[in-house]
C-alpha cells in the first residue's frame, strides 16, 4: 500500500494524495474538491484527500452494479477460499495498517493493532459464509411438496464510516456484505481515509475480483449521492447521532435498507460492594483509551452510596501516571484528538462543566504535551448532573464525568432516561443485582464487571434508542441478515398424469 500512497504522492504535490479506488485501481478525483488529512500528534497536514462528485459516485456504483452480476455467481466455496486468503493478508499486514491508523487518527500503535485484530475477527466470521447462508428445508410440507428457504444478496451496498475506527468499522461492513455476494462501495471518514485504500489493495492482492470493493472519498456531497442513487440497495452507517438519523430517514425514504449506528453516552455504575481498585482501573482504561474517541468508551460513571469518594480518589491517583504523547512512541498510552477543532470543543467542557456546578478534579489542559499536536490530557469532572452540557453531550474525548446517587434504582433510572443506549456496565460483587441490571437496563450492550462490552464477532453489535436507527445490529448473525433477502421456494415434481384444475385455495393437509 505504501506503493499506493507513494504513487499518489508522486503526482506532483509534496503532500500525499488519497484518491478513489474504483474497479480495482486508483482513480484520481476530478471534482476539484478535496480536504486535508493531518498527523494529529504533530499537528501538521500530511495528505490531501479527493472529494467525490455526484458523477464519481455514479461511476463507482455503476462498476459495482456491473460486477454484482458476476460476483453473485461465485460459489460459496470460492468465496470462503477468498476470505481465508483475505484473512491471512490482513493478519500479515496488520502492523502496516495499524501504523496508518496511528499516523492519521492519533491512537497509540498498540490500540491500533487491537482495532485491526477486532476487525479481523469479523473477517474470520465471514470465512464461515457457507454455513451462515444455509437455509431451512421441509420435506413433504404437503403431499409431494417440499419447502425451503434461501438467502440472496441485495446488490450494491454502501458503507459510510466514522473517523474513530478507520479499519475496524469498515470491516464490520464489507466482510459480511461481500461474503454474502453483494458488491460494496465504501465512503470512509475524510479525516483518516488511507486505511480504506490500503484495504482495497490487500483485497485485490488476495484475489478479490476488481469492482467488488470500491472506495470513494468525500463529504456530504458524496454521502448524499449514495443516498440518492437508485442502484444502491442498502446503506450501513456508523457515526454521530444527528447524521445517523439523517442517513436513516433519507435512505429509507428512497426505499433503501438502512442500519445507522449513532453516538453514545456509556454509563458505568459502581455499587458500594464493588472492588474499588478494579472499578477504578476499568473506568480509567475505558474512559481514556483512544483519548475517549470510542463509541463504547465509558464517558460517565454513576457512583452509588459510599462508593463515590473512594472511587474518585482511586481514579484521581491513577491519572498522573498516564503517559500522553505521539502514539508511535512505545511507552505512550494516550494519543492526541483527531483535529484541533475537536480538541478545542472537548476542552470547552472543562470551562462549561465547572460554570454549571461540576467539580474539576483533573484538568487535562495542564497536562497536555507541548508542541503543535492536538493533545488534551486526561480530565475528570465530579458531581456532574443531568442538566449540565458535560452530561447531555457525547464529548468524545478524554473527559470522564462522575455523578453521585444514593441507590441502585436511581442509578439505573439515570441510564434509562439518557437518550443514548449504546453500551453500559455495572461493577458489583452481587450476582443477583447484576442479573437485575441486565434485565432492567435500556442499552444494547451490557457489561458485568466488563467496562467495554463490545460483542465478539459471532454476536451482533448495536445500541438502543438514539444510538441506532434501523432494526438490525451490525456484523454477526444480524449482519448476515441485513445484507441478504429471504426467499421461500415451494416445490413439487408431480406425475403429469395426475394434473387437474382446482380453483380452491391451496391446502396443506
Ligand atoms: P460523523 O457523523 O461526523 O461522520 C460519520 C460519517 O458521516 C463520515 O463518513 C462523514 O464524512 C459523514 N458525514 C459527516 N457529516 C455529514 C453530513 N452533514 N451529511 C452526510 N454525511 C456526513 O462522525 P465522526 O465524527 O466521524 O465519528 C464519531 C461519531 O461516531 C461519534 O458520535 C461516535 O459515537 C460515533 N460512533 C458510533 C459507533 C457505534 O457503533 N454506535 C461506532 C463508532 C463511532
Amino acid at each position: 500500500m505504501t506503493e499506493v500512497l507513494e504513487k499518489q504522492a508522486e503526482r506532483g504535490t509534496q503532500l500525499g494524495r488519497v484518491s478513489h479506488w474504483i474497479g480495482g485501481e486508483t482513480v484520481a478525483g476530478e471534482s476539484g474538491r478535496s480536504g486535508p488529512v493531518y498527523n494529529p500528534a504533530k499537528g501538521v497536514q500530511t495528505k490531501e484527500v479527493d472529494f467525490a462528485s455526484v458523477e464519481e459516485i455514479d461511476r463507482a456504483v455503476q462498476v459495482a452494479k456491473d460486477t454484482f452480476a458476476k460476483w453473485r455467481q461465485v460459489s460459496l466455496s470460492k468465496r470462503q477460499e477468498l476470505f481465508f486468503a483475505i484473512r491471512e493478508l490482513v493478519h500479515q499486514r496488520k502492523d502496516e495498517i495499524a501504523a496508518i491508523l496511528t499516523e492519521e487518527h492519533g491512537k497509540v500503535f498498540s490500540d491500533a493493532q487491537g482495532e485491526v485484530q477486532r476487525g479481523l475477527e469479523v473477517v474470520e466470521y465471514a470465512c464461515g459464509i457457507p454455513t451462515l447462508l444455509k437455509g431451512d428445508f421441509s420435506e413433504q410440507a404437503s403431499t409431494g411438496i417440499d419447502v425451503y428457504s434461501i438467502r440472496q444478496p441485495l446488490g450494491v451496498v454502501a458503507g459510510i464510516t466514522p473517523f474513530n475506527f478507520p479499519a475496524m468499522v469498515p470491516m464490520w461492513m464489507w466482510a459480511p456484505a461481500i461474503a454474502c455476494g453483494n458488491t460494496f462501495v465504501l465512503k470512509p471518514s475524510e479525516k483518516d481515509p488511507s486505511a480504506a485504500n490500503f484495504t482495497a489493495q490487500l483485497l485485490k492482492d488476495a484475489g478479490l475480483p476488481d469492482g467488488v470493493f470500491n472506495v470513494v472519498h468525500g463529504d456530504k456531497v458524496a454521502v448524499d449521492a449514495i443516498l440518492e442513487h437508485p442502484d444502491v440497495s442498502a446503506v450501513s452507517f456508523v457515526g454521530s447521532t444527528p447524521i445517523a438519523r439523517y442517513i436513516y430517514e433519507t435512505g429509507t425514504k428512497r426505499g433503501k435498507r438502512v442500519q445507522a449506528l449513532g453516538g453514545a453516552k456509556n454509563h458505568m455504575i459502581v455499587l458500594p460492594d464493588a472492588d474499588i481498585d478494579m472499578a477504578a482501573d476499568a473506568a480509567v482504561s475505558a474512559a481514556y483509551g483512544s483519548a475517549g474517541e470510542r463509541c463504547m468508551a465509558i464517558s460517565h460513571v454513576v457512583a452509588v452510596g459510599d462508593a463515590g469518594d473512594k472511587l474518585v480518589e482511586a481514579i484521581k491517583e491513577r491519572l498522573p501516571k498516564i503517559k500522553v504523547g505521539d502514539g508511535m512512541e512505545p511507552d505512550v498510552e494516550m494519543g492526541p484528538l483527531v483535529t484541533r477543532e475537536h480538541r478545542d470543543k472537548v476542552a470547552s467542557y472543562l470551562e462549561s462543566g465547572p460554570e454549571q456546578g461540576a467539580t474539576l478534579v483533573a484538568d487535562g489542559r495542564d497536562s497536555s504535551p507541548d508542541g503543535d499536536g492536538f493533545f488534551l490530557g486526561v480530565s475528570l469532572l465530579d458531581n456532574v448532573t443531568p442538566e449540565m452540557d458535560a452530561y447531555k453531550d457525547e464529548i468524545f474525548g478524554p473527559v470522564l464525568g462522575i455523578s453521585r446517587v444514593d441507590t441502585y434504582d436511581e442509578a439505573v433510572r439515570m441510564v434509562n432516561e439518557n437518550p443514548y443506549g449504546n453500551g453500559t456496565a455495572i461493577f458489583t460483587r452481587d450476582g443477583g443485582v447484576a442479573r437485575r441490571f441486565e434485565f432492567d437496563v435500556q442499552a444494547g450492550m451490557v457489561g458485568i464487571n466488563v467496562p467495554i462490552p463490545v460483542p465478539v464477532a459471532y454476536y451482533s453489535f448495536g445500541g438502543w434508542k438514539q444510538s441506532l436507527f434501523g432494526d438490525r445490529h451490525i456484523y454477526g448473525p444480524e449482519g448476515i441478515d441485513f445484507y441478504t433477502r429471504g426467499k421461500v421456494v415451494t416445490s413439487r415434481w408431480p406425475d403429469p398424469a395426475t394434473s387437474k384444475i382446482d380453483l380452491g385455495f391451496p391446502q396443506t393437509r
